[in-house]
């Protein structure tokens, strides 16, 4: 047994100031990634600073026709507010995609964009692993490594990022609002997971210390369309072993505005820029958006046992593109 302490804070400042004066505290929220971590003896936190009762439950209207998410509105709740349904759907249909309803009823919009990544060796204490010990090294990059990156990964981590949510806020231009000791920023939210380089242990741009308190959502652009989707193991409780997130508009038969994000192949949502300059001004055709799919995955590196996530995500892609542009053949 590991003794630690428990706190709930009441106010932002209040989380803020304990978290900076406690070494070795973290935030809980739902705590269903971080109680399990905890029970694995991946995390060790010595104070659990509770912001589960703070008043970021909230969907809110933005002046310029945004959405502000607070950090603690429940996945639940997020997919099922009609303003997200209606005017992006991509984002519920990304939170109707991870976990099951029991999880979504708790786990928040915070701790799902902040969960750990799911590399089997990070989850096992008897395993070295880059992430959860630096300098221990990465077995999966030579073992077990079917589920993991084959777009951004290094030497020293070839994890992915887990979040289905994430990927629907890349591709939607989303911006991730912290509360930390300095003070507010906002971060991209294409920008705000990184890739591993040779500091697999920092998942994202977070400082420490800070609590994120919101996402932003920018104003739905006029005509466009949106959609997510995931193929995985199981129809449901499972990561995805590729995903894709898309908004999309055609004009004249033109694509007028493409965003592509993937998911499941990297350390972060893999936004795809190479795939979307393609797509800008181009026939709105399969031939296309193959063509888009194959100038974003020639960056690919697969390892020995998932190279098959390239062709997948290929598929994923040119089919959403395609349902998106309403061409028959996918409808
Ligand atoms: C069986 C299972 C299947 C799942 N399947 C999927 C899936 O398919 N797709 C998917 O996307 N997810 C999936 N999930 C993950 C689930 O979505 C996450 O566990 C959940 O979103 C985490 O949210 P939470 O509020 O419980 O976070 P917590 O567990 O409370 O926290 C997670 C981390 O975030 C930090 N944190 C939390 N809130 C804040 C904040 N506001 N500011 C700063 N730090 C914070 C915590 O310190 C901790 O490090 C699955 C989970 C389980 C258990
Ligand atoms: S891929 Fe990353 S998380 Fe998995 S063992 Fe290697 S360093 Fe650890």
């Amino acid at each position: 047994m590991r003794p630690f302490g428990y706190l709930r804070a009441g106010s932002v400042d209040e989380a803020v100031r304990a978290a900076a004066g406690q070494p070795g505290a973290q935030f809980l929220a739902g705590g269903t990634n971080l109680v399990d971590l905890m029970k694995l003896g991946v995390e060790s936190p010595r104070t659990l600073i509770d912001v589960g009762r703070l008043p970021l439950d909230r969907i809110e209207e933005l002046p310029d026709g945004g959405l502000r998410i607070g950090a603690m509105v429940r996945g639940a709740d997020l997919a099922a507010a009609p303003a997200v349904r209606d005017r992006y759907p991509v984002l519920s249909q990304a939170l109707l995609a991870g976990a099951s309803g029991q999880l979504r009823n708790v786990a928040t919009t915070g701790g799902n964009l902040l969960q750990r990544t799911r590399c089997g060796y990070f989850q096992d204490t008897a395993k070295p692993c880059n992430k959860r010990e630096p300098g221990s090294g990465c077995p999966a990059r030579e073992g077990t490594h079917r589920d993991l990156a084959v777009l951004g990964h290094s030497a020293h981590c070839v994890a992915t990022q887990p979040s289905d949510m994430a990927v629907a806020l890349a591709a939607l231009d989303a911006t991730v609002r912290l509360h930390g000791p300095e003070g507010e920023r906002t971060v991209p939210a294409a920008d705000f997971h990184r890739l591993p380089g040779d500091t697999p242990e920092r998942d994202t741009e977070i400082r420490l210390g800070e609590l994120l308190t919101a996402v932003d959502l920018p104003p739905p652009r006029p005509g466009a369309r949106s959609r997510y989707r995931k193929a995985r193991d199981r129809a449901s409780f499972a990561f995805a072993l590729a995903s894709v997130a898309a908004v999309l508009t055609v004009r004249d038969g033109l694509v007028e505005y493409a965003a592509l994000a993937f998911g499941g192949l990297a350390h972060r949502p893999w936004r795809a820029r190479a795939a979307e300059a393609v797509l800008h001004g181009a026939p709105a055709t399969e031939a296309t958006f193959a063509r888009a799919a194959d100038a974003e995955l020639a960056a690919a590196a697969p390892l020995r046992d998932n190279g098959f996530k390239v062709p997948l995500a290929h598929a994923l892609a040119v089919g959403v593109l395609a349902d998106l542009a309403g061409l028959a053949a996918h409808g």
